[in-house]
């Protein structure tokens, strides 16, 4: 049976990624902080839980020998830009360094048991920074604007180093992905959660950033997907992970409140400069051709539908709550 470790498997990836394995019969292993909640609300009764802070790189190389894994899936980290400005140290002790404690001890397993360990980084969009071409690709030039980026680039960098010493590492260079799972710290969400509330109470305001940002949003459980056949497939390599198609903030708002059912947003939404980032990069979109025509990944599920998705949820949680 093919034993999976995953981090951070109570975030919106890491609770797709468990539902998705235990359906195949993979063993999962997670590793979860103390108290940590689960998005999506809980996870299969199957998945093996270790409480471990990924700082704790000690913890993380024991458990990593004592499970063995034949795959293992990154995605612990700080996963907000917002949060990594507020708490760099934290930011590049997880998610970068957390990442090399964790490819040092698959690597280590890897000689100790002479099989092969595959392992996938959740890399992101973000290392990237402020693009010098639209859209990106694997060799688009790394230079990240936020302690997030910087984090991600390093252990990214460390990902390609850990390759040419023999391990199986892909990375996967994810841009935005939204679920319900989301919590409501990130801005898609916010916006169909307050789209939702508005239109069930009939009023109240929305405060937003810059709703000029340009993102490429595509579907969690897809971005989950190109995971799990990067870290199958025989050549681990790295991966953009994206949709090809940039949409505005504004895009979102505008079919997230026509999805509640108000169809003039403008008077529901203030611009608040509190929420404007320190450094916004202003397009990102990437360029999946090579995920496609290597591990013939491909989006399933459209702008439009993710939103209605999120919405459909967020006013279905609205209505058990007032039923309550
Ligand atoms: P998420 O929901 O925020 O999940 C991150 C997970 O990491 C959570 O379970 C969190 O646990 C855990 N974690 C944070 N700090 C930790 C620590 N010190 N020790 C142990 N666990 C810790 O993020 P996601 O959306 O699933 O994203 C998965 C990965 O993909 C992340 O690495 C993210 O940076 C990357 N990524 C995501 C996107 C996206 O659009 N979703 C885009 C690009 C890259 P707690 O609940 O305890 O905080």
């Amino acid at each position: 049976m093919t034993v999976a470790l995953v981090t951070g498997i109570t975030g919106q990836d890491g609770s797709y990624l468990a539902d998705r394995l235990t359906r195949e019969g993979v063993e999962v292993h997670g590793f979860a902080r103390e108290g940590a909640t689960v998005a999506g609300s809980s996870l299969p009764a199957a998945v093996h839980v270790h409480q471990v802070d990924l700082r704790d790189h000690a913890r993380v190389g024991s458990l990593v020998a004592e499970i063995a894994p034949d795959e293992v899936y990154n995605l612990g980290g700080i996963s907000s830009v917002a949060y990594s400005w507020a708490h760099p140290a934290e930011t590049g002790l997880v998610s970068g360094i957390g990442a090399v404690a964790l490819f040092e001890a698959a690597h280590a397993v890897q000689e100790a048991t002479g099989r092969r360990v595959r392992v996938v980084q959740a890399s992101s969009a973000e290392i990237f920074g402020t693009p010098d071409r639209t859209p990106q690709d694997e060799g688009t030039a790394i230079r990240p604007t936020s302690p997030y980026g910087a984090a991600k680039a390093y252990a990214h960098q460390m990902a390609g180093i850990y390759r040419s010493r023999g391990l199986d590492v892909s990375s996967c260079v994810l841009y935005n992905h939204e679920s319900p799972r989301r919590p409501e710290t990130f801005v898609t969400r916010k916006i169909t959660a307050g789209a939702a509330r508005i239109a069930t109470d009939g009023g109240g305001v929305l405060a937003l950033g810059n709703l000029d940002a340009r993102r490429d949003w595509g579907w969690a459980p897809d971005y989950v997907d190109a995971m799990v056949r990067a870290a199958r497939h025989t050549e681990p390599d790295d991966f953009v992970v994206a949709t090809g198609v940039a949409h505005s903030v504004e895009d979102f708002v505008r079919l997230a409140f026509s999805a509640a059912g108000i169809e003039d947003w403008s008077k529901h939404v203030e611009i608040d400069p509190r929420f404007v980032r320190p450094v916004d990069t202003a397009v990102q979109v990437g360029d999946a051709a090579r995920a496609r025509a290597v591990l013939g990944w491909a989006p399933t599920v459209t702008f439009e539908e993710i939103i209605e998705k999120m919405v459909e949820n967020d006013l279905e949680q609205i209505h058990r709550e007032v039923a309550r």
